[in-house]
């Protein structure tokens, strides 16, 4: 993807702190980060998001950052961490490359990443259970 700023990243044309690649992944440092240590791991080829990411490359790259969290863990003296990962704009997502976040958390860091709760009632919850469960 000309665009794609993560594709200029992997194809080596925007330089990042590299911290492991393979064939099918590469795990960075991100430039803007919420948290120091905070990682980004992202599939080379080009896909957008989690509705077009294949699964079994998915699966893979989370067994990555499995092995990728431990060691972040070990290593730069924290406990807590949150995993997550954008899918469109409405949801947050800045570059259109599919990528996962490791942030880590240490204590009063004052990150927030917290939503506010909706208090639905069953019916409402069930309406949409219904609806994902019934499509599966
Ligand atoms: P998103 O908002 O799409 O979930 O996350 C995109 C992430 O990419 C942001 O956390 C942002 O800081 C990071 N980012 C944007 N441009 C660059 C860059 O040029 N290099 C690196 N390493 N990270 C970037
Ligand atoms: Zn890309």
């Amino acid at each position: 993807m000309d665009n794609c700023i993560f594709c200029k990243i992997i194809s080596g044309d925007i330089p990042s702190a590299t911290i492991f690649e393979n064939d099918e992944f590469k795990v960075i440092l991100d430039r803007f980060p919420g948290n120091q240590g905070h990682v980004l791991i992202m599939p080379k080829q080009h896909c957008a998001n989690i509705f077009d990411i294949d699964s079994d490359k998915a699966g893979r790259l989370f067994s990555l950052a499995v092995k990728i969290a431990g060691v972040m863990k070990k290593t730069l003296g924290f406990t807590d961490m949150n995993v997550l990962q954008n899918n469109g704009e409405i949801a947050g997502q800045t570059v259109p490359h599919f990528h996962l976040h490791l942030i880590p958390r240490y204590e009063n860091d004052g990150v927030q990443i917290k939503w506010k709760q909706l208090d639905l009632t069953d019916e409402q919850i069930e309406n949409v259970r219904k609806k994902i469960s019934e499509n599966l």
